[in-house]
């Protein structure tokens, strides 16, 4: 038996996305920057899946950047921000928790520049935007960027109540937010967000690994992360890749279509998770705060740590996520799963379950029994 409890780490490839896209690399054979027809094809197919794309999130086609990932999406980002912003030479600031592209981008660039960092602390995993606008009051911020759905706790953020602070204190900061994680759990219309800029990775639904994009308000300026040809309108040199901008489209479209259903399904499915796990006497703590999606589900295990259960549930083919997917491996948990307020150990024993519109309710029901017995097996309190 295989099951799989992790796409916040990466969804197994949609067959419908991936036939397209195997089709799709037959038939655009041609270099999308050429004048001759098979060039002009190429590049036809690229508009059109970013006008498709530019329907389904509410922005203009222009404002569709196809990157390689959403590490990459992130980057250029937040480094246009800041060589864009380095007269003025303001602070950068984040709540604590964000992923490692953005964290780690934001360190380098602090060190690089000399400016100032601040990463406002998370209450219990929330952002308080009280906190937000006590800084932005008594601070000349240039940069400011959030997420919008935590990868470690499903945990929704304001971002309508975040971006309305950022216009009435620091109109001069430009917004970025990180909607890695929202793409198909909640609905997105970036004209109507107020951010300038947002970063989807599109692995997360369906589409194959290496596969992200950067959606760029008109008429905000951008450095690109990578100079050469001038492709996309001098935003992201290198040649295109049709095939991917069709598969991307359609996973764009895809996810957005299948949205509240799947939001639906998934909150059964959260919902039978925990009742099975009360039933089976689990020790456990939900830490994903409300308002959280359905679709990730942090839980602090008291009786084992989370490394051991992924290693004993995985030798049986089932695989779930600990902390940040990115990051595992470490030696010590993520900074972002620290900033939970977690102690170093507590750390330790958060597992993510991640459900997908795919997941059953029987696999549900068979994930529990598996930890309830490995739990007994190999637990502190067993
Ligand atoms: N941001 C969040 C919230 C994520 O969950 C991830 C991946 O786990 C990323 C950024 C990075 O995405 P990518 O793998 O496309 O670089």
């Amino acid at each position: 038996m295989s099951l799989y409890f992790d796409d916040t780490a990466t969804r197994k490839p949609d067959p419908e996305i991936l036939a397209v896209y195997m089709d799709a690399l037959k038939t655009y054979t041609g270099n999308p920057a050429t004048g001759y027809a098979a060039g002009r094809a190429a590049r036809q197919a690229i508009d059109r899946a970013a006008a498709e794309i530019a329907e389904a999130l509410a922005c203009d086609p222009e404002e569709v950047i196809f990157t390689s990932s959403a590490s990459e999406s992130i980057n250029t980002a937040l480094k246009s921000i800041a060589w864009q912003s380095r007269r003025r030479a303001g602070d950068f600031l984040a709540y604590a928790g964000e992923h490692a592209a953005s964290q780690e981008c934001l360190n380098f660039l602090a060190e690089a520049s000399g400016r100032h960092l601040t990463y406002l602390p998370l209450a219990e995993g929330k952002m308080e935007p009280d906190r937000l606008a006590d800084y932005l009051r008594s601070h000349a911020v240039d940069l400011i960027t959030v997420m919008y759905v935590s990868n470690l706790t499903g945990i929704v953020n304001p971002i309508a109540e975040l971006v309305e602070l950022r216009d009435q204190y620091a109109p001069q900061a430009r917004f970025h937010l990180d909607a890695v994680q929202a793409l198909g759990k909640v609905p997105i219309r970036f004209s109507q967000l107020g951010v300038d800029f947002l970063s989807l990775s599109l692995h997360k639904v369906g589409c194959p690994k290496g596969s992200g994009l950067l959606l760029a308000r008109k008429n905000v300026p951008l450095t690109p992360l990578i100079h050469g040809g001038g492709q996309q309108h001098g935003r992201r040199s290198s040649t295109e890749n049709p095939a991917l901008a069709v598969a991307s489209a359609l996973a764009v479209e895809k996810a957005v279509k299948q949205q509240a259903q799947a939001q639906e399904h998934c909150a059964r499915l959260k919902d039978i998770l925990l009742t099975a796990l009360r039933e089976k006497e689990v020790h456990f703590q939900l830490c994903s705060p409300e308002p959280a999606v359905p679709q990730i589900v942090a839980l602090y295990l008291p009786d084992l740590r989370a490394e051991n259960l992924q290693t004993a549930l995985s030798a049986e083919g089932i695989e779930i996520g600990i902390g940040s997917a990115c990051s595992s491996g470490k030696k010590r948990p993520a900074a972002a799963i620290l900033a939970l307020g977690l102690s170093d150990e507590a750390a330790r024993h958060m597992v993510r379950i991640s459900l997908s519109p795919e997941t059953e309710p029987a696999e549900v029901c068979h994930l529990v029994e598996r930890m309830a017995e490995l739990l007994r097996l190999y637990g502190v309190s067993s």
